[in-house]
């Protein structure tokens, strides 16, 4: 059997974003010959709807530009994630770049002006603290 990838389903064009649009779909037609693909999305798995506000992580909370408090909505979809992986045996997951959740390395730094910062979003950190390879998705190459 093929090993399992979680991936973004943002990137696989599931509409699932904050403002409801999908984003550029990437092609995952070598990535699915050699993986099966595990969607995942932390927002809407943690109970957010979609559209949605936007939400941006300032230091141990993440906060919707509106002030309303998400963090426990990030938690709960960081931990769906992670047992997402656990149950499929995935040891690497493909996840979307800057976002709050699924951002690895950088991501937006709080003060919604769309400047980045040196951080992992919640799902990224809580699957590398339990030593899950994450790649962005510009990295998808390094997993073929
Ligand atoms: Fe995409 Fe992740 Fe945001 Fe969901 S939480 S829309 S999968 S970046």
């Amino acid at each position: 059997m093929k090993p399992a990838l979680i991936i973004s389903a943002c990137l696989l064009g599931n509409p699932c974003r904050y403002d409801g649009k999908s984003v550029k779909k990437i092609d995952v037609s070598e990535l699915s010959e050699k993986y099966r693909l595990i969607p995942v999305c932390p927002e809407v798995d943690g109970g957010l709807p979609t559209p949605r506000t936007p939400s941006e992580r300032i230091g141990e909370k993440v906060l919707m530009r509106d002030g309303r408090d998400v963090t426990e909505n990030y938690r709960r979809g960081a931990e769906k994630t992670l047992e997402a992986a656990l149950l499929s045996g995935a040891k690497a997951a493909l996840l979307k770049s800057r976002s709050p959740s699924c951002g690895k390395g950088k991501i937006y730094d709080g003060s919604f002006s769309g400047a980045l910062t040196d951080r992992d979003g919640v799902t990224a950190e809580l699957l590398l603290s339990h030593g899950i390879d994450v790649y962005g998705e510009e990295e998808l190459s390094k997993l073929l």
